[in-house]
């Protein structure tokens, strides 16, 4: 049963991560004038609003990205983040852009989307904000874990890869590792960003050892805890990408923007970051 709606979360710290990271990966795969995919395997409805419907609802969105919008003097590569993001509100914060709003604004006319999402209504929204751009973007109401290996290898042979399951089912954490296997056997050179929440429960660790255990020869593992653990032992306190096949100017980015996201995403003096990678 799909529960999960990503609105009730857009913009929060967890997509600031997220959106941040694909955004430098995918600048980096531009540097290249070879064409490449961008591909989603859960992509959720596209875009959202922040002052209507689900997202009011925590507004979550109020100690994510609303803070970034309001700061000053940020690291060069979180400023061209935020810029992005502004580009979708010229007058005030109200739209902020999931995934494949932020990867369609950032890629070239030649680049190519493939875009999964499961969920009926949510794929309803997906597939009409994309309406305008079948030649560029494909959408597909398909199981992505499956929908993935199917695809693979792109024509380009470039692909950077998202994979952001919602979770909720714990065997999500098993398919991530399995899918990524899969993916490595046929398309090893592919970028594939992996992320997962924060938690105080086993399966977010073990799913990186897994990760970690693949052999891999290149890999990154960034993370941002925003605050203290619950003293009740739920709620997600932070989130992580891990990243196969990183580009190898991420670390240097990532230790200089980090910093300033545990400034103004902080929610108490435990906020800080890890960054841990292998590139060769
Ligand atoms: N990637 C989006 C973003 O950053 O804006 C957010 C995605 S949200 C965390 C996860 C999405 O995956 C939800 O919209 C959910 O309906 C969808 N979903 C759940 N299981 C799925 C599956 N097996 N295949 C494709 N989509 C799935």
């Amino acid at each position: 049963m799909l529960s999960y709606r990503h609105a009730f979360h857009a913009g929060n710290h967890a997509d600031v991560l997220k959106h941040f990271v694909l955004h430098q990966v995918l600048n980096y795969f531009k540097q290249k004038p070879k064409p490449f995919w961008y591909i989603d395997t859960h992509a959720g409805a596209g875009i959202y609003a922040l002052d209507s419907g689900y997202a009011t609802k925590n507004a979550e969105y109020t100690t994510g990205i609303l803070p970034l919008l309001n700061a000053q003097h940020l690291p060069a590569s979180l400023q061209n983040f935020v810029d992005l993001i502004q580009t979708f509100n010229p007058t005030f914060a109200n739209i902020y852009p999931g995934s494949p709003a932020v990867a369609e604004s950032t890629i070239r006319a030649d680049d190519k989307m493939r875009l999964f999402e499961l969920h009926p209504a949510d794929f309803d929204l997906l597939n009409h904000h994309f309406a305008s751009n079948k030649r560029q973007v494909k959408v597909e109401m398909q199981n992505g874990f499956v929908g993935l290996k199917a695809i693979l290898p792109p024509p380009t042979r470039r692909a950077a890869v998202l994979i952001d399951p919602p979770y909720e089912d714990k065997q999500d954490y098993e398919k991530v590792v399995s899918v990524c296997q899969k993916a490595l056997s046929i398309f090893k050179t592919g970028t594939y960003m992996v992320w997962y929440p924060l938690l105080q429960r086993n399966e977010p660790g073990d799913m990186v050892s897994a990760l970690q255990a693949l052999q891999l020869k290149n890999w990154l593992n960034v993370s941002l805890t925003v605050g203290a653990p619950s003293t009740d032992g739920f709620g997600m306190f932070g989130s992580g990408l891990f990243i196969i096949n990183p580009p190898w100017t991420l670390p240097t980015i990532l230790n200089e923007a980090m910093p300033a996201l545990v400034k103004h995403l902080s929610q108490d003096e435990s906020a800080h970051y890890l960054l841990d990678f292998n590139i060769k």
